[in-house]
């Protein structure tokens, strides 16, 4: 159905009952009389876009001039029989102005072609004067990047870019979140087809886990409100697309690997309020440090009020939780509308003094630049103040990230120079690699042909090239080492049994089973062994000369770990993994991976003490489960057991009866006298999982004499 200006006109009303619907009403018209026999490149009558954009204005409750400027954005530019003095005489100045400011450029490059960043300068230029040109820009923007789908392919990633550049970041300058977060995921679909199905696809994948967590969560965030009698609302949300892409992009890891990707916002009357319930949220759930802002007390440069704080949940989850006020709220989402007093088209209020200075800043921008392509250089760099800038030893000058280190720019000059990286001088003197770069540093790398990349630079860099070069070299580091170790453990073996690896090779016999086991080479298979993910018996079994005695079932067991934990890992399969020493988790129990430096995947138990402080780095989390267990697998889980008794005769012999009458292993034990007619038996049991150790403790604590039994752990 297509958009009509009545509509508009009763949105305006609702809150702007004094608006002049006759000037709306005639500026329709022109419009109409201008576009007559325009089509979109949908096919659709061209007049659907601007009343589209009117709607748009309508929704930021934009004032009379705004709108009657949505509805005659185009005309001048589409139509060159309606002149810039025709809008003024029948709709004035302030419109004129305003439409003037939208009117592409038709100034041509060397080329020939059209000058887009011309038009983008006189776009800001004209917003210095009257800041609704560029809300009337952004409203045509969206409405353009919502109906992109009829766009050819080809001139989509450009309009893509240049929103996600230049217009997203004013927008969110402007306070206009739902705007940007909007611009911004319109922009990530058309100009990055392929990351965003890819997204799209991996998140809805954990749809069903997202859902059964957000309805959770939300009803034990309601009772914490209820429980301190404020009245309020709890939204549960996944954050939005393109967020997530920056994270994955600045974190150069796997959308598997992206756990805070869901996060809460509890809207409340008072100010008071939301500092009650963040008390409640932190009573209730561990808070991680350095992530809690509190920006109702210091807001930020576009004004936006709120709390956050991100906490681990119960099942070792972390997630964002915003708090704020429905007032705070509307500001965050339409920052205008809800906040700004305009009059004639510039900020009034005092409290806006940092949007007028900043809008000044864009002037003296203009008037320090060159040319066009000058001034937007200089815009990009204004509207990313978290940039930084720094000269290469020739002069050149790189941008990186706030927060970047000489690493991030050895690798931004060249991969080897990152790897190759000992040293760093700043100006002219030495300084440590995780030395901050700030703007206007000359940086000299300092190379060794010994030099090679360390996991702790991973702590000091920002660029996903870094991250993600460093990542690589370190996974190539891990897998020689694989390759090494499966090697031995392979010699090892078919020393053992007597297989001569040489003959086998000439027989044929190695090349039939790299074959069998779909692996590419020799090297794939050391490297599958050293990653625990074959065992190296297995193989040398295979390699036996007379393959008859060999069974069938043995084809599949390559890919049953059988070095370390019966562990199944998502999302990153080739992690050697091992249980964690200070809690010792055995099958059965609610399991938790994190990736620690040097030893891999270490699975911890969901309540360890330990992991609970781990988890302050969410992004080295990963979701684990014990592999589906077989008929006959060993007793392998070593679990420490203290019972406390009376000191009794025979204690030890019968505690070590229940043990073998349940068929588990004893690794250790040891019984001490603590006095008073008490003593205390410390056991190492060996048993299968969960359900065996249970069975066994309830047996242990029936026994006569004993007064407690506990399960070890921190
Ligand atoms: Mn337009």
């Amino acid at each position: 159905m297509l958009p009509r200006i009545d509509h508009v006109i009763e949105k305006v009303k609702l809150y702007n009952p004094s608006s002049d619907d006759k000037l709306l009403q005639r500026a329709y018209l022109f419009s109409a009389m201008a576009h007559e026999g325009q089509t979109r490149y949908s096919g659709e009558p061209y007049l659907v876009h601007p009343i589209a954009v009117a709607d748009i204005l309508a929704e930021l409750k934009a004032d009379d001039v705004a709108l009657v400027a949505g509805l005659l954005h185009d005309v001048v530019e589409d139509n060159h029989s309606v002149s810039l003095s025709e809008i003024k005489k029948r709709f004035g100045d302030e419109v004129a102005h305003i439409v003037e400011g939208l009117t592409k450029i038709e100034e041509k490059l060397p080329g020939g072609e059209r000058n887009e960043w011309a038009t983008l300068r006189k776009v800001i230029l004209a917003m210095v004067d009257d800041i609704r040109v560029i809300l009337v820009k952004l409203a045509d923007r969206l409405h353009n990047l919502r109906t992109m789908d009829a766009l050819p392919q080809e001139k989509r990633p450009a309009k893509a870019k240049e929103t996600l550049e230049i217009y997203a970041p004013i927008a969110y300058r402007l306070g206009l979140g739902k705007m940007k977060t909007e611009l911004e995921d319109l922009s990530f679909r058309y100009g990055f087809p392929e990351d965003y199905a890819r997204l799209t696809s991996a998140l809805s994948a954990k749809r069903t886990y997202s859902e059964g967590f957000l309805e959770e969560t939300r009803a034990t965030l309601e009772k914490i409100l209820a429980e301190l009698q404020v009245k309020g609302e709890v939204r549960g949300r996944t954050k939005h697309l393109y967020s997530i892409f920056q994270k994955l992009q600045r974190q150069a890891i796997a959308v598997e690997q992206v756990y805070d990707y869901m996060a809460f916002r509890i809207l409340v009357e008072e100010v008071r309020d939301c500092y009650a319930v963040l008390g409640g949220i932190h009573t209730l759930w561990k808070p991680i440090p350095g992530r809690f802002k509190d920006f109702i007390a210091i807001p930020k440069d576009n004004h936006y009020r709120s709390l956050h704080t991100s906490v681990v949940g119960s099942n070792g989850q972390p997630f964002e939780i915003q708090i704020r006020t429905w007032q705070m709220h509307a500001e965050a989402e339409n920052g205008i509308a809800a906040h700004w007093k305009y009059k004639e088209g510039r900020l009034t209020k005092e409290d806006e003094e940092a949007t007028i200075a900043w809008l000044r800043q864009l002037d003296e921008i203009r008037q320090g630049s060159q040319d066009s392509a000058e001034f937007v250089q200089n815009l990009r760099v204004n509207l990313f103040p978290k940039e930084v800038y720094v000269f290469t030893p020739k002069g050149t000058v790189m941008s990186f990230p706030h927060g970047a280190t000489p690493i991030d720019f050895a690798y931004a000059v060249h991969t080897e120079i990152g790897h190759k990286c000992t040293g760093a001088k700043i100006n002219g003197k030495l300084v440590p690699l995780k030395t901050k770069l700030n703007s206007g540093d000359r940086v000299e790398i300092v190379t060794s042909p010994g030099g090679k990349p360390s996991r702790d630079w991973l702590d000091c860099v920002v660029t996903s090239r870094a991250i993600s070069k460093i990542k690589g070299w370190l996974n190539q580091q891990e897998k020689l080492r694989a390759i090494e170790i499966g090697k031995a453990s392979l010699d090892r073996e078919c020393r053992r049994l007597k297989v001569h690896l040489k003959e086998a090779q000439e027989a044929g016999r190695v090349a039939d089973l790299l074959k069998k086991l779909a692996l590419a080479d020799l090297d794939v298979l050391y490297a599958e062994i050293g990653y625990g993910k074959v065992a190296a018996r297995t193989i040398a079994r295979r390699l036996v000369a007379d393959q008859e005695t060999i069974p069938a079932a043995l084809v599949e067991a390559h890919m049953e770990p059988s070095k370390g934990a019966p562990i199944i890992v998502r999302g990153a399969s080739d992690l050697l993994t091992t249980l964690a020493k200070c809690c010792k988790p055995i099958r059965g129990d609610e399991i938790v991976g994190f990736i620690s430096r040097g030893k891999g995947l270490v699975v911890h138990r969901a309540t360890c003490k330990n992991l609970q402080r781990l988890s302050y780095n969410p992004d080295r989390i990963l979701e684990v489960a014990w592999e589906p267990v077989s008929e006959n697998a060993p007793a392998l889980h070593d679990v420490p057991v203290t019972l406390h008794t009376e000191d009794r005769s025979g204690m030890v012999a019968s505690v070590t009866k229940v043990v073998s009458d349940h068929k588990a292993g004893i690794r250790h034990i040891e019984g001490v006298l603590t006095g008073g007619g008490e003593g205390r038996i410390k056991l190492v049991l060996a048993v299968r999982d969960k359900a065996h150790l249970s069975q066994i403790l309830r047996q242990l604590s029936r026994l006569a004499g004993v007064i407690e039994v506990r399960r070890d752990i921190r």
